[in-house]
């Protein structure tokens, strides 16, 4: 029997997905990449090497949080931190891809922050164990709709404010790897799929937040987001 018309032993998970602005039709999202350390200021703040390259991590599809939805404070950290992000949404796939070929795979770009254990990442750095705990844990993927684009990426301002108060405020083109090498880079270590969402690093400023707090964020030409911590 194939996979298409299997019967299942349990319900199968719902497959997750993001709205797409200006559109009825919904984005559905295979996984989530992320890039680490992709902005100067912020590998400095995070006491890294400047000659350091940046990398990939994972959050699982499921960690997406639906726009206008609040995010439950979570389990097991006391130092939960912030970090607006560009997010890249594609429509195609490809392995080895030069970063000429890259921007040809994108559908389009959304608002994202990736909601970080600092304390877990601290001590996982410190014992040389995986990451998936301090950030690819439930609801840690707050995102906007998805906005269709063609051409050239996303460079302007991008900014996160806790209750009104503006903690990072820098522009995309301050990236280390611009959207194309970033997807070029991903495509190098995985063959890269239609629904593949990419969060792309974030700018200095990340800081903590608590219960209560209302969150705001935006890519300019993008989209924003809010939620509340609750
Ligand atoms: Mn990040």
């Amino acid at each position: 029997m194939s996979a298409q018309n299997a019967s299942f032993v349990i319900d199968p998970p719902v497959q997750v997905s993001a709205p797409v602005e200006g559109q009825s039709g919904r984005f559905p999202v295979r996984r989530i990449l992320c890039v680490g350390r992709n902005y100067a200021a912020h590998r400095r703040e995070m006491g890294g090497d400047d000659r350091d390259p940046p990398f990939f991590f994972s959050k699982p599809a499921d960690a997406l949080v639906e726009p206008g939805r609040d995010v439950a404070y979570p389990q097991k950290t006391a130092n939960l931190h912030h970090e607006i992000e560009l997010v890249v949404a594609l429509k195609a796939g490809g392995a080895d891809l030069t970063p000429e070929k890259a921007l040809a795979l994108v559908y389009g770009y959304a608002v994202g922050v990736d909601i970080t254990r600092r304390d877990l990442q601290a001590a996982a750095r410190d014992k040389g164990q995986p990451w998936e705990a301090a950030k690819g844990f439930d609801q840690s993927a707050p995102s906007s709709p998805i906005r269709p684009w063609t051409g050239a990426p996303p460079q302007g301002r991008i900014w996160l404010s806790v209750n009104g108060e503006v903690r990072q405020d820098a522009v995309v083109a301050d990236m280390i790897w611009a959207t194309a090498e970033i997807i070029s880079e991903a495509s190098k270590l995985w063959r890269l799929a239609p629904g593949d969402l990419i969060f792309t690093g974030t700018p200095e400023g990340v800081g903590p937040m608590v219960r209560g707090d209302q969150v705001k964020g935006g890519v300019e030409g993008v989209g924003e987001l809010a939620f509340r911590i609750v």
